[in-house]
C-alpha cells in the first residue's frame, strides 16, 4: 500500500495531465481530499504532504476529527446528506457545503451560521441520473432553489455539485458531467455568477475535468479503499 504522501501526489499528477488534456491550468482544478471513515491521523499525514482541504460526510465523525485538528489550518468541506437537525452543527463547522438539495435546510443553514465566520459557500446538489434514491435537486426545479438561496443572507451560491451513475464507460462518464456543465452555464446565463462545480472522484476524476471540474473530490485514491461505510 502507498503512502499517503505518495498516493496523494499520483493524484495531484492525475489532476494535472487531465487539466492538461483540456487545456486548462492545473490550478483551475482544487483537491478536496475526502477523509470520511478515515482517522484524524491519515488527515495529519497529507496535511503534512501539503493538502488543506478535507471533505467529509458524517456529522459526528467530522467534528471529532475537526477539534481534534483544530491547531492545523485546514478548510472542511460537508459533502454528505443533510438531516434538519443536523443544520446548525454544520453551519458551525464547515467553510463549504456542496450537499444543499432544499430550501428548507439552505434556510437552517443561513440562520444558524455564525456571523464572524462570514457566509458558508454553497453548492446545489443536482441529481443528473434521475436516480431516485440518490440525493439532489432535479435539473427542473435547480433554477428556483438557486434563486432562493442566492437571497438567504448568510449563505455565498458558489455553484453545483453532482454525483453521476457510476459507469467504466469514459464516454458515459463525460455524457453525465456535460449535463451538469450545461446547468451551470444556463444558470450564469440568467445572471447567477457561479464559479465552482464540484464533480469528479477517484473513478472518474479526468472525466469530470474535462467537462470543467473545479473542485474534484477524491477518497480512496487517497486514502485507499473504506472498509466500513460510516464512521
Ligand atoms: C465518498 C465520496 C467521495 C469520494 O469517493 P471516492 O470514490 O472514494 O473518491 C466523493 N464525493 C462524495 C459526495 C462522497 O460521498
Amino acid at each position: 500500500m502507498a503512502t499517503i504522501s505518495a498516493a496523494l501526489q499520483d493524484v495531484m499528477a492525475r489532476v494535472a495531465r487531465a487539466a492538461a488534456m483540456a487545456d486548462r491550468a492545473p490550478e483551475s482544478v482544487q483537491l478536496l481530499a475526502v477523509s470520511k471513515t478515515f482517522p484524524s491521523t491519515a488527515i495529519r499525514e497529507a496535511a503534512a504532504a501539503g493538502q488543506i482541504c478535507f471533505g467529509e460526510s458524517y456529522v459526528q465523525e467530522a467534528v471529532e476529527k475537526i477539534a481534534a485538528l483544530s491547531t492545523l489550518p485546514l478548510e472542511w468541506h460537508f459533502i454528505g446528506p443533510i438531516q434538519s437537525n443536523k443544520t446548525r452543527i454544520i453551519a458551525e463547522h464547515f467553510r463549504w457545503v456542496h450537499s444543499v438539495d432544499r430550501l428548507k435546510i439552505a434556510e437552517r443553514l443561513s440562520q444558524t451560521r455564525p456571523a464572524q465566520l462570514g457566509p458558508l459557500q454553497i453548492c446545489l446538489q443536482v441529481n443528473i441520473s434521475g436516480e431516485a434514491s440518490k440525493s439532489g435537486v432535479t435539473p427542473e426545479n435547480v433554477f428556483e432553489l438557486a434563486r432562493q438561496v442566492r437571497d438567504l443572507p448568510q449563505l455565498k451560491l458558489r455553484g453545483l455539485m453532482a454525483i453521476p451513475r457510476p459507469t467504466d464507460s469514459p464516454q458515459a462518464q463525460r455524457a453525465q458531467f456535460h449535463q451538469v456543465r450545461e446547468l451551470f452555464e444556463q444558470l450564469n446565463a440568467r445572471g447567477f455568477d457561479l464559479d465552482t462545480l464540484s464533480m469528479g472522484m477517484s473513478d472518474d476524476l479526468e472525466a469530470a475535468i474535462a467537462e470543467g471540474a473545479t473542485i474534484v473530490r477524491v477518497g480512496s485514491a487517497i486514502f485507499g479503499q473504506r472498509t466500513k461505510s460510516q464512521g
